[in-house]
This record gives structure tokens, C-alpha cells and sequence, in this order.
């Protein structure tokens, strides 16, 4: 494992040379290991009712947003909208709300969901492991679950009060998700909310201990960086584009197995280069409000944050294609239902199996 100070180290060189070494190993590591294949996913919000206070956050519980949750009869047309546009892995997320989103409000998501994808994960607020056993068993896969930050002190400040004010507890969310047996866990940090190389050097850290004790779960990480609400929050370092791609290249070495995300909160071009750098998994036309993709409620308007590529998944896939990749649209199935929408028809739209993959 590298150090703290060689991390920064690199993080801090920005010679030409260096940097174009460094992806040139990093494309090599993720052709060796991923060949040209990139999966597609899309985000979908079922509330944004939160009981934290996250400082950075426009969702948090102080601040004055509508709030909206959706019924059954309105999942089924968001995941209706999602799944004919031939996405077939599907993320779930909520708030952070035990009291308005309890674990059968997420199961009967999962379970509405399982009529659409193959694929279901969630990202929701941190669970016992007998629950993300429940969720297991009526479908779910995958689990994204971010530290936010490393730095103890920091995370006690941004994050004031609520469940998620207690660090251990989210600290080992991984390690419930990997007792439950749910296949895939995603990891990260938000990136901006402290110094960079310090927290992903722990979350670098985490992901190495994860895969000791856990080897038998398929691990991804994502670098999300803040985009902070306007006049609300500024005591954030601003991440760069070139630290951005520097970080994506380090896991890829690092851990070369592990799937790296990268979501539409990202502008276009940004998405694009990282592919070639070691991005595995990008979401495709997101909506990150709630009933985004077909309810047109006056309530249902805020995003968590604003979403900078908006190309659609068609878009998405030519772009993929034009640039020597497969994009393929699950590579995970547990039973016999496939959507048979295949909008683009080609090579692309095919499902296929990573040769690793834990089962
Ligand atoms: S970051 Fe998540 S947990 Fe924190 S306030 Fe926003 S929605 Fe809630």
C-alpha cells in the first residue's frame, strides 16, 4: 500500500511528463483487467425526507425544501420512464429518513424494481445487518455507502446531529453490507469536504481492510467531488480536474480489480477522459429529483445536486461506441427476468459477464 506521503506526493506533482506516465499505466491496468467494457446505471430518487444535518447538504433536515416520497404507483412510472430508455441497473436512493423511508417502504422499492432490473442497488441510510439481509433476499445487490470524510474532527463538525453524527457507526456500514451477503459494495469519500490526499489515503485504507477480511464482494469506489449550494456552504477546498483524474489513476493501480464510478455530477468531457483512465461504471441521463424522470410536481424540484452532463443514454452509448467501447448494460443477473427493451440494438447492448466475477 503507498504512503501518506507519497500520495501526496503525487497529488502535488503536476509535471507533465509524471502525469502522462501515470495514465498511460493506468489505461494499461484497466484494459489488462476490464478490457474496453463500461457498465451503464441510472440513479433514482424515492425521497428526499432526511433526519441529518449534514452542513453541506441542501436535503438536510433544517433546511426548507419540499419533501416528497414516492407511492408504489408512482415508482412504477419513474422505473417504467428509466427502464425504456434500456438502462437495466438501477440505483435506489432516499434520504437518510428511518422514520419515512423504514426498511418495507425500501423493500417494496426493491421489490417494484425487480419487474423492471436485473440489477438493484441502494443507497440509503446505514442498516443492521439483518436488514441488508432482508433486502438481499427480496432482490437488492449492491450497496453504495460513502464515509463523506476520514478526518474524524471534520466529520463531527459538518455532521452535527442525527444518526449519522455517530462516525463508528457508518465506519463499519461496509462490514454489516458484507455480513449480509449482498454482492457489491461501492465506496468514497465526498471529495472538497477535507484535505484530499488524507482522505483517500483511509478510504484506500478501508477498501484494503474490506478486501482482507470481505474477499469474497465485489468492491467499486466513486469520487464524487462537492458542489456546494450557492451562498449556503464555503469552507470546502476545491478539488481540480487534474487531482480528480490523478485519483481515478491511483485506484486503478492500487486495487485493480475494483470498478470505479463516475457520476453524471461530472461534466461531459471530465467522464469521457476518465474512461480511458480506469472509470468502469458511469450513470447515464440521471435525474437527481425526486420523481424526476416523469412526475412534473412543483415539489419534487429540488436536486440533491445539479446534474452537468445531461446527454441521454443514447447519447451515452454512441459516445462509447465512437470511442472503442463496449457499453453494456448489466453485467449481473440473478434470475431469468431481462429487460428486453434494447433501444440501440449493436454490439453494445449486450449483457456480459466480468470473467472475475465473484459468482
Ligand atoms: S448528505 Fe445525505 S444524509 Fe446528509 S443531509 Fe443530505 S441526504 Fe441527508
Amino acid at each position: 500500500m503507498i504512503s501518506l506521503t507519497e500520495l501526496k506526493d503525487i497529488l502535488n506533482n503536476n509535471d507533465r511528463e509524471f502525469v502522462e506516465d501515470l495514465a498511460q499505466k493506468a489505461r494499461e491496468t484497466t484494459i489488462q483487467y476490464f478490457g474496453r467494457v463500461v457498465s451503464l446505471y441510472a440513479p433514482l430518487y424515492l425521497s428526499n425526507f432526511c433526519d441529518n444535518y449534514c452542513i453541506y447538504c441542501g436535503f438536510q433536515k433544517n433546511r426548507q425544501v419540499k419533501r416528497k416520497k414516492l407511492t408504489i404507483d408512482e415508482m412504477h412510472r419513474e422505473m417504467q420512464k428509466v427502464s425504456a430508455a434500456g438502462i437495466q441497473n438501477i440505483l435506489l436512493l432516499t434520504g437518510e429518513s428511518r422514520e419515512k423511508t423504514p426498511v418495507d417502504y425500501i423493500k417494496g422499492a426493491v421489490q417494484a424494481a425487480k419487474e423492471y432490473f436485473p440489477s438493484i442497488s441502494l443507497e440509503v441510510y446505514p442498516l443492521e445487518v439483518d436488514e441488508y439481509r432482508e433486502l438481499f433476499s427480496a432482490g437488492v445487490d449492491g450497496v453504495t455507502i460513502y464515509q463523506e470524510t476520514y478526518n474524524k474532527a471534520r466529520y463531527k463538525a459538518l455532521h452535527p446531529g442525527g444518526k449519522k453524527a455517530d462516525y463508528q457507526y457508518r465506519y463499519s456500514t461496509p462490514e454489516r453490507v458484507a455480513q449480509s451477503g449482498i454482492r457489491m459494495i461501492n465506496m468514497g469519500v465526498l471529495l472538497g469536504l477535507s484535505e484530499v490526499a488524507e482522505d483517500i489515503y483511509h478510504l484506500f485504507l478501508h477498501l484494503e481492510w474490506m478486501e482482507k477480511h470481505y474477499p469474497g464482494v465485489e468492491y467499486a469506489l466513486s469520487f464524487p467531488r462537492l458542489i456546494p449550494l450557492k451562498n449556503s456552504f464555503n469552507d470546502y477546498i476545491e478539488v481540480s480536474d487534474i487531482t480528480l483524474i490523478k485519483l481515478i489513476c491511483m485506484a486503478r493501480l492500487l486495487f485493480p480489480r475494483v470498478g470505479i464510478n463516475l457520476s453524471t455530477r461530472e461534466p461531459a468531457a471530465i467522464r469521457d477522459h476518465a474512461l480511458m483512465l480506469g472509470v468502469t461504471r458511469i450513470s447515464a441521463a440521471s435525474k437527481t429529483t425526486v420523481g424526476g424522470y416523469s412526475l412534473c410536481h412543483a415539489n419534487t424540484k429540488a436536486p440533491q445536486f445539479e446534474v452537468m452532463d445531461n446527454r441521454s443514454v443514447k447519447e451515452i452509448v454512441e459516445m462509447l461506441e465512437q470511442k472503442g467501447f463496449d457499453p453494456v448494460f448489466t453485467d449481473w443477473r440473478a434470475d431469468g427476468i431481462r429487460n428486453q427493451l434494447r433501444p440501440f440494438g449493436g454490439r453494445g447492448t449486450a449483457s456480459l459477464r466480468r470473467p472475475f466475477g465473484p459468482s
